[in-house]
C-alpha cells in the first residue's frame, strides 16, 4: 500500500491538517506541528490534542500515514556549546509534541558545521543530541532527511546517514526520509529507471531500507550534483516522470509516507493521482 499526499497547512490548529490533506484526496501527509520560523511555541492544549487526534480518525490518517517536520531553526550538530543546548530542547520539544499528538515520526535535517568543525566532528554530534532526545521522549522514532547539501549541511552523502545511525543507541527508533529532489542534486542520478536503480542499490547498501522512514517526493529545477535546494513540481524539472513512476510501482516504499513538497500547491491534486493510478 502507498501512502500518498503532501505537506498541508495547519494554520488555525494542528486538527486542519488531516482535512486539508483528505480535500487533495491524499492519505498521508505532512505538516509542522508549530510555527517552523519560531523558537517559541505555546504547548498543545487538551482540546488542540483532542479535535487532532479525532480529525485523523474521521479522515482515516493513522501515524504511520503522518510525517510531521520541525523547526527549520534546529541544528542538532551546532559547534557552540549554548546554541546546541538551544536546538537540542527545541528538538526535545518537537518530539514530545508529535508524542502528544499520537504520533510516531519526527522529519528533521541533521545540521550544520558552520565550517567551525569537520563533517565528522559535526555528524557525531547531531547523532549525540538524537540520542539525548531520544532518551527523554517516547515512541516517537527520529526521521533524519537527507539534503541537498547547500551550504555547509550535512546529511548529502548516504555515507553521513549511515555514520549518525551507527551512532545511535537505539536504532528501533532511528529513521531516514529521502528527499528526491535533495538526492538528484546532491549527486545521485534518478532522472531514468536505471539512474535510479542504480541509486536504491548504492541507499541499501550504504544505509539500508529499512530505515526508510518517509520520502518526499519532489523534482528539482536544478541540475543533478549542483548541490542547491530548488524544488519543482512532478515533471517539470530535471529528474522528470521515470523517477515518480519508479517509486510508486517498488515495493520497497510501501507503507510509509510519500509526501509533495513541490512548488505549487494548486496541481497537488493533480500530482497526488498521478501518483496513486501508478500504485495500483
Ligand atoms: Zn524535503
Ligand atoms: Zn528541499
Amino acid at each position: 500500500m502507498k501512502y500518498i499526499g503532501a505537506h498541508v497547512s495547519a494554520s488555525g490548529g494542528v486538527f486542519n491538517a488531516p482535512k486539508n490533506a483528505h480535500a487533495l484526496g491524499a492519505n498521508a501527509f505532512a505538516l509542522f506541528t508549530k510555527n517552523q520560523r519560531r523558537w517559541e511555541a505555546k504547548p498543545l492544549d487538551a482540546n488542540t490534542i483532542r479535535k487532532f487526534k479525532a480529525a485523523c480518525l474521521r479522515y482515516n490518517f493513522k501515524p504511520e500515514q503522518i510525517l510531521p517536520h520541525d523547526s527549520y531553526l534546529i541544528n542538532l550538530g551546532h559547534p557552540e556549546i549554548e546554541a546546541l543546548e538551544k536546538s537540542r530542547h527545541a528538538f526535545l520539544d518537537e518530539l514530545m509534541r508529535c508524542q502528544q499528538l499520537g504520533l510516531t515520526l519526527l522529519n528533521f535535517h541533521p545540521g550544520s558545521h558552520l565550517n567551525k568543525v569537520s563533517e565528522h566532528d559535526c555528524l557525531l554530534r547531531v547523532a549525540e543530541s538524537i540520542n539525548w532526545a531520544l532518551e527523554n521522549s517516547q515512541g516517537v522514532k527520529a526521521v533524519i532527511e537527507n539534503t541537498a547539501g547547500q551550504g555547509t549541511n550535512l546529511g548529502y552523502r548516504f555515507e553521513h546517514l549511515a555514520t549518525i545511525i551507527e551512532h545511535i543507541d537505539d536504532k528501533s527508533r532511528v529513521g531516514i526520509c529521502l528527499d528526491t529532489c535533495h538526492t538528484f542534486v546532491a549527486g545521485y542520478d534518478l532522472s531514468s529507471r536505471d539512474a535510479c536503480e542504480k541509486t536504491f542499490q548504492a541507499f541499501a547498501e550504504i544505509v539500508g531500507f529499512e530505515y526508510l522512514s518517509g520520502m518526499h517526493i519532489n523534482d528539482s529545477k536544478v541540475a543533478l550534483a549542483s548541490r542547491v535546494d530548488r524544488h519543482a513540481p512532478l515533471g517539470a524539472g530535471e529528474i522528470g516522470w521515470d523517477c515518480f513512476q519508479y517509486i510508486m510501482q517498488d515495493a520497497r516504499f510501501d507503507g510509509i509516507p510519500l509526501v509533495l513538497e513541490t512548488t505549487n500547491s494548486d496541481i497537488w491534486i493533480d500530482e497526488i493521482k498521478q501518483l496513486k493510478q501508478w500504485a495500483k
